[in-house]
């Protein structure tokens, strides 16, 4: 039996906020608009938020203290924003890292309970309404049940999922990603693609969905290298776009795997960015697992007119092979538990062992 469940609203394409505004008015009259510091401002989606509001005549305030592998601290700070200025809904703009924590704030703002159940969705099962407006092309969190968190108290960085983590709706506006730095662009494309590979890679792999991922895969080859050669190529962008919404629309229904869950401790550790420190080791996963799902691998490659020798060597053209990694034994032996933990490793294809873990840190040490 196979299934296919994403119930955002998702609104693609140039001028969707401008467009589409009266989709606002439904969802209440005060909203709490969650972002970072300056990419919500710089792109352009702020004023967009701001000129749809004040046509919907609906109030607002902004919390914009989001960083990158956002905090349960600054998760804790805008529940009370929520709470103290009785909003009704959440707009997040943002990458990953504000949507995600808009996804938490929306669970904490409406549902009594303390702050570090967020992380078990068996304590809650409702949310209040949440717009997404994503402006990195990668985490596809746009369209998933899902939220990552990092507890500062306790060294980890935690994903969680339940169906109200979905956003209402989304407004995918590919001109808002047009700002981004190269670095951005390439970690986030590279993360799009992690999520579009564990479509195939994950356990729960589905037939329903492998004609978004085939797409999807094939969208990132042909148009990564373009949007990076030039930033304002709009088609690029659009398509970069695209992708990281089909990856997310995979991992909805498929989750990730070891792939993802090997990167955590060294985003937490070292700061590597999250799509980073996906393509770190994206090689290395990938000879782990063929074994084991050889002809998943070779067709979704196959479709893309690529064998796996030349699927290497466009990672290393996006510079992945220099990224190594100052890895010690004991940060090693550290993270390796926590990896073995993750939620995430029931969905490996096969079997993982510590010895697997222990070897693809090695692989990809200076
Ligand atoms: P991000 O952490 O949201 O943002 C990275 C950096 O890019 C920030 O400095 C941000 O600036 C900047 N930025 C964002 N959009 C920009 C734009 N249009 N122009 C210029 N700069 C821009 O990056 P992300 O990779 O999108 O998100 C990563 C997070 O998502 C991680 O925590 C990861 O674990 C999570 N994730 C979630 C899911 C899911 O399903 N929920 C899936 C995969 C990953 P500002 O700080 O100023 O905004
Ligand atoms: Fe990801």
């Amino acid at each position: 039996m196979e299934s296919f469940f994403i119930p955002t609203k998702i609104i693609f394409g140039l001028q969707c906020i401008a467009e589409n505004h009266s989709l606002f008015r439904s969802l209440g009259k005060k909203a709490l608009i969650v972002t970072g510091k300056n990419s919500a401002v710089v792109c352009g989606a702020l004023d967009d938020v701001l000129e749809a509001l004040k046509a919907e005549k609906i109030d607002y305030v902004i919390y914009n203290g989001i960083t990158e592998n956002p905090t349960l601290d600054s998760v804790e700070h805008g529940r009370n924003v929520f709470k103290e200025e009785m909003c009704d809904f959440v707009i997040a703009i943002g990458g990953g890292s504000p949507i995600d924590a808009a996804k938490a704030i929306a669970v904490l703002g409406i549902n009594n309970m303390r702050l570090r159940d967020v992380f078990s969705p068996c304590f809650y099962d409702k949310a209040a309404p949440l717009i997404a407006i994503p402006t990195t092309s990668g985490t596809g969190t746009e369209a998933t049940p899902y939220s990552v968190i990092t507890d500062v108290k306790w060294h980890t960085k935690e994903g969680f999922g339940a169906p109200c983590l979905f956003p209402t709706i989304s407004f995918c506006d590919p001109k808002y990603t047009l700002t981004m730095s190269d670095k951005v662009t390439r970690d986030t494309g590279i993360d799009a693609l992690s999520h579009l590979l564990e479509g195939v890679y994950s356990k729960k792999r589905s037939n329903l969905l492998m004609p978004i991922i085939a797409k999807g895969i094939e969208l990132v080859f042909d148009n990564l290298a373009a949007a990076l050669d030039d930033p304002g190529d709009v088609d690029a962008r659009s398509a970069m776009m695209q992708a990281s919404l089909y990856g997310g629309m995979a991992i909805a229904h498929t989750g990730t795997t070891l792939q993802h869950s090997i990167g955590y401790p060294v985003t937490t550790e070292f700061g590597v960015s999250h799509g980073l420190s996906n393509g770190i080791f994206m090689k290395y996963i990938m000879q782990l697992y063929h074994p084991h799902i050889a002809t998943e691998i070779d067709e979704m490659l196959y479709y893309i007119g690529l064998d796996r020798e030349e699927f290497y060597a466009w990672l290393n053209e996006m510079g992945l092979d220099d990224e190594k990694l100052e890895l010690s034994d004991e940060f090693i032996k550290k993270a390796v538990p926590e990896v073995m933990n993750s939620r995430n490793m029931a969905l490996n294809p096969m079997q993982v062992t510590e010895k697997d873990v222990i070897k693809l840190y090695r692989d990809v040490r200076k």
